[in-house]
């Protein structure tokens, strides 16, 4: 049973931090037999250990998996209506739908009441922290700009929704002014229009990730001067219908408020839009948004426009299980880690290769269980990807994360999240990963970033079309102060393509370098402002949530390509071999 407390008395929460991070191996172990006690007679689990919940039996007989290995138990469940004992004890009554890879691939993850227990659980370890270092919170609004589709029913009868969906939707409690409106215009333009009329009381800004939140600040740039007009006469827009956010704008806009309307007009009406989060909402502790790992692309950008404040990354989770927290939410957006909380799940992880990444774990090797190591026994400085065995029905299954140990806190060991395991680009025997790329990437964009360019999105694929086949990089810049045509210096632009080629490794270059090149020149396909958001759409007309939403690194799908070709503005090659010896 897990301890309940309250967050804003840090004292108690802190006590409670201190204590299960000292005792991390012992939790684990504790964590493993209640799981397998109460799911040792689970139909997956019984294949295996006939019935038995000893640790030593599940540690040398329980395979590591997939999805693809047990999408078929969660069908039974999921399509034909099979009761949840097949895979778990508890009972089963949401399934999460997770974007999986960052391709945008759905898994459904079951999901239980208890489950949402220890989820709020974790949150309150979380919140106990971010009071501990910004004093007052609790004194002000906090702004989370949620977004949500509209249920779905399996043919089996769950409910079928996102991780962040479920908790809004389970736990109301925690949110006294909500808005749930399937809309996502609506929804948003009511979201940010509550938001502004109380300016002065939102004491934090967020989203789930900050890719999310350029999207709102996007949305602002294009809707500020209605919202402005409607906050002056006191009336909202008619296009908003949606009887939810009706009401939730109506509670807050009752009268005129010309001089609010002024005060925004004045922040908006300037030229740049730097730190535009923070005159807008001058209260503002922090921002609250998941920026690491894919989402370390988005740094640059997000900290023009939050204008110094500390952007926190505070949670690591996913819809399978939720793992750890940022015990130092105020440190730098690149130095985070996340200290695991013993008592979520049961951990375990795989080594990989420092130096070769994580290809070199064959996904289907029948030895990959001897590699296993256990939460108290990793080591600072080692890659790992991650094994979570859940109290829902997941035994050793692969997170495709790969996270390194940077420290302990207590005993605890904590994690930088490094990448997806997923290759994003592949020709011939190359292999580049997300990482890879997104360095390269970074050290190109050093050429760009003097003359006021940062990038605000990019994606990838691997052009085969023609022989050889070359990789191509999709980038939306933006210039500071705003503009919408910026002019691209045609020597410079080739100077990032090879830059990128050059920060590749070197199977790449040895593959540029051949006599007979088996990889083309590197191209990069700058594309028009908003590109990414109609990409978002895109994905998210196909049902990936525009929470969880994170850009495919490696676009697959031939409706995305054109969607993004048919906004180039600028193409550009890279005009040099790589040097195979740097
Ligand atoms: P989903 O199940 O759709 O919520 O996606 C979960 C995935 O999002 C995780 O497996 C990670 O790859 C990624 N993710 C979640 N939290 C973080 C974080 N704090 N930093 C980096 N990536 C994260």
């Amino acid at each position: 049973m897990l301890p309940t407390f309250d967050p804003t008395a840090t004292e108690a929460g802190s006590r409670i931090l201190e204590d299960i991070t000292s005792n991390a191996g012992h939790i684990q172990e504790q964590v493993l037999e209640e799981i397998l006690t109460k799911n040792a007679s689970t139909d997956y689990l019984k294949g295996f250990l006939n019935g038995h919940s000893d640790k030593g039996l599940f540690k040398n007989k329980v395979p590591v998996v997939d999805y693809e290995d047990i999408k078929i138990y969660i069908d039974r469940i999921a399509l034909d209506g099979e009761p949840s004992r097949i895979l778990t004890n508890e009972s089963i009554t949401e399934l999460l739908k997770s974007s999986g890879t960052s391709g945008g691939k759905q898994k459904w993850i079951p999901k239980t009441a208890e489950e949402g227990e220890r989820r709020a659980f974790i949150c309150c370890l979380r919140d106990t922290v971010l009071n501990r270092y910004l004093q007052g919170l609790s004194d002000g609004k906090a702004l989370l700009f949620v977004l949500i589709n509209p249920d779905i029913h399996t043919p089996g009868g769950l409910v079928l929704r996102t991780a962040s969906e479920s908790e809004m939707k389970n736990r109301k409690d925690r949110y006294p002014q909500f808005i749930l409106c399937e809309d996502t215009n609506q929804s948003l333009y009511s979201q940010l229009l509550c938001g502004l009329v109380q300016r002065d009381a939102i004491a934090s800004v967020g989203t789930y990730f900050a890719s999310g939140l350029l999207r709102v600040i996007k949305f602002f740039e294009e809707h500020w001067q209605e919202m402005s007009s409607n906050i002056r006469t006191g009336q909202m827009s008619d296009w908003i219908t949606d009887p939810n956010c009706k009401r939730a704008v109506s509670l807050i806009l009752s009268k005129q408020m010309p001089d609010l309307a002024d005060s925004i007009d004045l922040v908006c009406q300037e030229k740049s839009w730097e730190g535009i989060i923070k005159k807008i909402w001058p209260r503002t502790k922090y921002v609250l948004a998941i920026i690491t790992g894919s989402m370390a692309q988005y740094i640059p950008a997000l900290e023009f426009y939050t204008g110094g404040l500390p952007v926190v990354s505070s949670l690591y989770g996913s819809s399978e299980a939720f793992f750890g927290i940022n015990m130092k939410p105020l440190c730098s957006p690149y130095d985070v880690s996340y200290t695991f909380i013993p008592n979520m799940a049961y951990y375990e992880f795989l080594p990989i290769d420092n130096h070769q990444g994580p290809n070199c774990t064959n996904r289907k090797d029948a030895h990959l269980k001897d590699h296993i190591v256990d939460l108290a026994n990793v080591k600072i400085g080692q890659h790992y990807e991650l094994l979570v065995t859940t109290f829902t029905g997941l035994y050793r299954y692969r997170m495709g994360d790969i996270l390194l140990v940077t420290g302990f806190h207590n005993s605890t060991p904590q994690f930088k999240f490094v990448q997806r395991t997923n290759v994003v680009l592949s020709i011939h025997t190359d292999k580049t990963t997300e990482q890879d790329l997104q360095k390269a990437v970074a050290i190109a964009m050093q050429i760009l970033q003097p003359l006021g360019f940062f990038l605000l999105d990019y994606s990838s694929y691997a052009d085969t079309s023609s022989i050889p086949g070359h990789y191509v990089l999709f980038w939306e810049l933006q210039l500071r102060p705003n503009d919408d045509t910026p002019e691209f210096d045609q020597v410079k632009m080739e100077k990032c393509c090879s830059l990128v080629e050059q920060s590749l490794d070197q199977k790449y270059k040895l593959l540029r370098n051949q006599s007979i090149s088996t990889i083309g020149p590197l191209e990069i396909r700058v594309v028009k402002q908003g590109t990414f958001n109609v990409l978002m759409d895109f994905y998210v007309s196909q049902g990936t949530s525009l929470n969880q939403y994170k850009t495919p690194k490696n676009i697959k799908s031939e409706k995305a390509i054109v969607i993004l070709d048919s906004r180039v503005v600028g193409k550009f090659y890279s005009r040099e071999v790589p040097n195979q010896d740097s």
